[in-house]
């Protein structure tokens, strides 16, 4: 296999083979800058040196009637994370300003659960309209659960742009990580959300016992939906969880995932989402030659690095945040986001 002749290939817009996706996820720890450098030809390619980044409010955490064994949220979980239903619309609104204010162009407006009631749908409307009151270039993605009719285009109307339901993992793997829903279920939510005009945003969580040709049929799954945006999650193994202490990767591994996931999606926005930094480390920079998009701070139930952190990261790679001119390269500067702190996932001997 040739690398940089799968990187030419993407970068005109052409997935690899499901033959060659395998290949690179098993690939040598000696071949990793030759994987790295083959993905980061798309990436270039259609997003230049650019960085999305997306900032999270959780409207409402923990309490969920679902039983995801990754989820720290879940029926019956341990995990010691807050726990409350619905913050208040203000609250909710500062959240996203303030995550706006220190440099994000997309707010992820997350809610736990099941799936929204009708009632839940006007509170996500209440609060997008209201962050795009004053900063209407700032995209806005849902993230609520299951959809039911109607919802997606009330969400559409109110200036929602994006909804995110992840697959999380392989159809063939998925009864291994819940027993309450099915991948197929969540597939139907991303096909209502793409179908009202919403772009699709969805992606997975690696490191829960999976093949890697199980993570070959989940790059492919999200092509054929048609996925905009791919946030790739590295378990974060709760305490409190069915997976507590679950560790599968090496940073190499998610280095090799994410070219990957890249090769097969040349144009969508590739996300490094949580487990970023307790997986990859050292070696968050080099993902950024990958994946064009990270998420700023903290995670739903967990802390990531300080944003700061994560603008002097970018700067340092000789990039720009997405919708600042090329040539405004990122100024590292004090960014106070606040953290939420509560939630644990250490790796075993961490
Ligand atoms: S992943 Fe979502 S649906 Fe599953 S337990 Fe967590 S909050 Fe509930």
């Amino acid at each position: 296999m040739q690398l940089a002749e799968l990187g030419e290939r993407a970068s005109r817009g052409e997935s690899i083979t499901r033959e060659e996706a395998l290949a690179v996820l098993t690939t040598t720890d000696d071949q990793l800058l030759d994987v790295v450098a083959a993905a980061s030809k798309p990436r270039f390619a259609f997003f230049g040196n650019r960085v999305r980044v997306n900032f999270l409010v959780n409207l409402k955490s923990g309490l969920c009637p679902e039983d995801c064994f990754y989820c720290s949220q879940r029926l019956g979980s341990g995990a010691e994370i807050l726990k409350y239903s619905w913050l208040p619309p203000e609250e909710a609104v500062a959240s996203a300003k303030a995550g706006i204010a220190a440099g994000a162009q997309r707010v992820c407006l997350v809610a736990s659960g099941t799936g929204p009631s009708n009632r839940e749908v006007g509170k996500i409307r209440e609060i997008t309209e209201a962050i795009k009151a004053d900063h209407p270039g700032v995209e806005i993605c849902a993230c609520a659960g299951f959809l039911k009719d109607g919802q997606a285009e009330a969400l559409a109307e109110s200036g929602v742009d994006a909804y995110n339901h992840n697959l999380n993992t392989a159809s063939s793997h998925y009864a291994n990580i819940c027993t309450t829903h099915t991948y197929d279920d969540r597939v139907d939510t991303v096909d209502r959300a793409r179908d009202s005009g919403l772009s699709p945003c969805s992606g997975f969580i690696a490191g829960m016992g999976e093949t890697p040709e199980q993570l070959v049929d989940l790059a492919f799954a999200l092509r054929e939906l048609n996925a905009d945006s791919i946030p790739v999650n590295f378990l974060l193994p709760f305490d409190g969880t069915p997976l507590k202490g679950t560790n599968n990767l090496t940073a190499h591994d998610c280095l090799r995932i994410l070219a990957m996931v890249r090769l097969v999606n040349p144009r969508s926005e590739v996300r490094i989402a949580a487990g970023r930094e307790l997986h990859l480390r050292s070696m968050q920079v080099l993902g950024l030659h990958i994946a064009n998009s990270i998420f700023l701070g903290d995670y739903l139930t967990s802390e990531g690095q300080p944003g700061k952190a994560d603008l002097d990261m970018i700067a340092d790679a000789g990039m720009v945040l997405e919708g600042m001119k090329d040539a405004e390269p990122v100024k590292p500067t004090d960014v106070t986001i606040r953290r939420r702190g509560a939630g644990t996932a250490a790796l075993p001997n961490t």
